[in-house]
């Protein structure tokens, strides 16, 4: 009896070969970012003068800071796992008491209003003045620093991951520079 196994071979209708599942990448790790702390005095001259360098950048006409900006200062602040990525909060980021509102737990700028890092539709949030600083030299801020050449070993730093990110990614976070509140009165005739 012959054998039947090439029988097949050249039919086209043979169903291809199911093809191997392409095995999950795996998370990237992330290491803790410590901010180097310099002597208290200094740290506080340091503190005064970047806040007031922010709010000089402010101007008189409420100057702020571009969309593009603001979508790396969001990334590097809030991570983007609510846009399907995998990079966390910044570990200095904390919950304002106020409900759904956030600030910088590493500059000492403490919860208050000015220091949200984001703002309602009509007000002026932290994460919009043109020069604005980070502790951890994160994109998107005036003193931002590209990362070290270890930076890439992991665990990785999340300054790191975002410098690797294609531009789409980081266009998906939504944002707004806000406008400042409308004068509404009316000039008088
Ligand atoms: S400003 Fe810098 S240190 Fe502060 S929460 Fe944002 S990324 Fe973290």
């Amino acid at each position: 009896m012959g054998c039947n196994c090439n029988k097949n071979k050249n039919n086209v209708n043979t169903p291809a070969p199911a093809q191997e599942p392409t095995p999950p990448q795996p998370e990237p790790t992330f290491r803790k970012d410590n901010i180097v702390k310099e002597g208290a005095l200094k740290e506080k001259l340091t503190m005064m003068q970047s806040f007031a360098s922010a709010i000089t950048s402010r101007g008189f006409n409420n100057e702020k800071v571009t969309i593009p900006m603001k979508q790396l200062r969001v990334i590097s602040c809030f991570g983007n796992k609510e846009q399907g990525g995998v990079l966390p909060p910044c570990e200095h980021l904390k919950q304002s008491t106020t409900p759904g509102k956030f600030y910088c737990g590493g500059c000492g700028c403490g919860d208050r209003q000015g220091t949200w890092l984001l703002a309602d539709d009509t007000q002026y949030g932290k994460l919009d003045y043109p020069r604005l600083n980070c502790p951890l030299q994160m994109p998107g801020f005036s003193n931002y620093e590209k990362s070290k050449p270890d930076e890439s070993e992991p665990p990785i730093t999340r300054r790191f991951y975002i410098e690797q990110l294609p531009y789409p990614e980081i266009e998906k976070i939504k944002v707004s520079t806000n406008e400042p509140p409308i004068n509404k009165e009316q000039p008088k005739k």
